[in-house]
């Protein structure tokens, strides 16, 4: 809430689009080439590394919003279940 007279609540409408079950991310250390494309793509900064150097995700950060999947050019971020 925004505390905003003008501005009403709008109820999350879950007739649309497809509801996927929750999950987190993970990547698969050792395939990671440490290009930085997932941490640009991550929304909450939910993944740590630096360039040319490995990645990890902050398991109990990430909201499974899977951005960071289609980021990475050697595929090694996997779903898991939350953490
Ligand atoms: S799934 Fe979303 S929140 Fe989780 S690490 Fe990837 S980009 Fe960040
Ligand atoms: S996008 Fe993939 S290869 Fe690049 S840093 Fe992230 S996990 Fe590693």
């Amino acid at each position: 809430m925004l505390g905003r007279p003008d501005v009403a609540a709008v109820r999350y409408d879950r007739a649309r689009g497809v509801q996927a079950p929750a999950h987190a991310v993970r990547i698969v250390e050792a395939d990671c080439i440490g290009c930085t494309k997932c941490i640009q793509a991550c929304p909450v900064d939910a993944i740590v590394g630096g360039p040319k150097h490995m990645h990890s995700v902050l398991e109990p950060l990430c909201t499974g919003c899977d951005l960071c999947i289609p980021a990475c050019p050697v595929d090694c971020i996997i779903t898991v279940a939350p953490a």
